[in-house]
Parts: C-alpha cells; sequence; structure tokens
C-alpha cells in the first residue's frame, strides 16, 4: 500500500476474505480512501479482492494489464471447468471447496477483475496524484506483468516476477520471464517486494535471480530432473522458510515436466503466439 496525493495505492488485493480485511484496515488507520487499486497480474490470489475493496471503495480505479481477457477464455476457464469437476465428484474438503467457490465469484465479476486503466505500455503514471514508473513485461510469468518502480523511494514492486520459495510457473512464459528479470535488474532499487515472501535487497534479488537462471540452464540440460531440484533448493535456500521446505522440490519438479521440459508446443503455450 502507497500514500498518494489523492489517497491511497492498493498493490494487489489478495484471494480470501482475510487479506481483504487486512488491506481495509489498514486504509482506515491511515485515515484515507483507497483511490488505485495496482493489479501486477491477474492470477486470483492478487486480483480476487478487487470487488471487496471496491465494494467499500467505488472509485478506486483498476490498473493492470489487460492479459486477463485471454486468461478469462484460456487458463481460467479450464481451471474452473477442473474445479467444478472436482467439487462434482464430493472428494473436496469444506476449504477447498469454499476456495474454489471465493474464486468463482472473482470469475464471474469480470468488471472488477478488468482494467479501467489498461497498461498497454511502459512507461510513466501518475496514480492517485503519485508518480510511478510503470513497466509491462508480455510473457513472463503471465502474458501481462506489471511492476513498478518508484525513483523517489527507490522501491520496486515485482508482483510474481519474484517469489521467494520457488517461481510460479502455471501461466510462464520462461524465456520471457528471465528477459523481464534483467529489466528488473536495471532500475536502481534498494528495496525489492517481491510478490510473495520478504523484501529483498539488491544483493538478495541477484542471488534469486542466478537461481531462476540456474533452473532454466539446469532444465535445458542434460541433468536429472532432481539435480535440478537440488539446484534450486540449494541457490534459493535463504528464500524458502523451513514451512515451506517440504512441499517446494515437489513443485520445481512439477514446473520441470510441465513447462521446462515438455513438448515444444507445451513449453510455447504461454509464450507469444501460444495457445494460452
Ligand atoms: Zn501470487
Amino acid at each position: 500500500m502507497l500514500d498518494a496525493p489523492a489517497g491511497l495505492i492498493v498493490v494487489d488485493t489478495g484471494r480470501h476474505p482475510d487479506h481483504q480485511q487486512a488491506i481495509l484496515a489498514a486504509a482506515k488507520v491511515r485515515g484515507k480512501p483507497i483511490a488505485a487499486i495496482v493489479n501486477t497480474h491477474w492470477h486470483l490470489d492478487h486480483t480476487g479482492g478487487n470487488q471487496e475493496i471496491r465494494a467499500a471503495f467505488p472509485k478506486a480505479e483498476i490498473i493492470a494489464s489487460e492479459a486477463v481477457d485471454g486468461a478469462l477464455t484460456g487458463f481460467l476457464k479450464r481451471s474452473r471447468a477442473d474445479a467444478e469437476a472436482y467439487l462434482a465428484s464430493g472428494k473436496a474438503s469444506p476449504e477447498q471447496a469454499a476456495d474454489a467457490r471465493t474464486d468463482f465469484a472473482a470469475m464471474d465479476d469480470v468488471a472488477d477483475l478488468r482494467p479501467s486503466r489498461p497498461v498497454r505500455a511502459s512507461g510513466t503514471m501518475t496514480i492517485a496524484g503519485r508518480t510511478l514508473q510503470v513497466h509491462l513485461e508480455h510473457y513472463a510469468a503471465t502474458a501481462g506483468d506489471v511492476w513498478l518502480y518508484d525513483p523517489k523511494a527507490r522501491l520496486a514492486i515485482a508482483g510474481d516476477l519474484v517469489v521467494g520459495l520457488a517461481p510460479f510457473m502455471d501461466t510462464a512464459c520462461p524465456q520471457g520471464w528471465r528477459a523481464a528479470l534483467g529489466h528488473i535488474a536495471a532500475a536502481p532499487f534498494v528495496t525489492l517486494i517481491p510478490g510473495h515472501g520478504a523484501p529483498m535487497d539488491r544483493a538478495g534479488f541477484a542471488q534469486w535471480r542466478r537461481a531462476f537462471d540456474n533452473l532454466l540452464d539446469c532444465a535445458a540440460g542434460t541433468a536429472t530432473k532432481q539435480a535440478c531440484i537440488d539446484g534450486w533448493m540449494r541457490d534459493a535456500a535463504p528464500f524458502i522458510s523451513a514451512a515451506d521446505r517440504d512441499r517446494v522440490p515437489g513443485m520445481i519438479g512439477y514446473y520441470i515436466d510441465t513447462r521446462l521440459r515438455a513438448s515444444r508446443q507445451e513449453k510455447a503455450r504461454y509464450c507469444e503466439g501460444g495457445a494460452g
């Protein structure tokens, strides 16, 4: 949440009601209206709360890329069909069922997912009276990732282009993502806020980026999948909490199978010209 002359700027709104309650409580403490929402990307753990925030602050604009339009007819549509089938099977726990219904409600409210002020290119934007550098990356973690740089605060807000424990590659074009990390590195930030995990300094970001590059290089080579997983666990160790240590190897293995070492067609799915 950033202070701006005309109110507060919220970057991403979370998925669960407790996220939105925390955002609204913080706004109350600061005694300012929420004037704008920036969505770094369309994943529902970043956009699912737009509706609740705009219910409290109807004038809040939504600044985001238009990649959500492709997602609504592609990834989100497919994942919804899968979730509905899983619910119908009766195998979902009450928590999983509640999460799925929260996501369905977010998907149904397209007006609160689509940008009211689209980001179509990188450049300077005045948001709620505050000037920020708004960067658009094509075909990285999603087809359109937005990250912010505030030159005065020397602050970068990276969204899921940086995620401590593991790059979430479900909708990623890995080579585009690698290029985006180069663009972030070129900004003279002192502090970087990742999409998930603790803030990083430049050295921390450089280490995470090396881990990312090593994972892609490893998967492109002849090493075993396990060797690439072990490499990630070693290179990214400072960013993986004890609570996440058991699940991260499986995640990295899944991304190697489904993105990094999949068929040529599958690898290109989320890259320019891919199936989406
Ligand atoms: Zn995320």
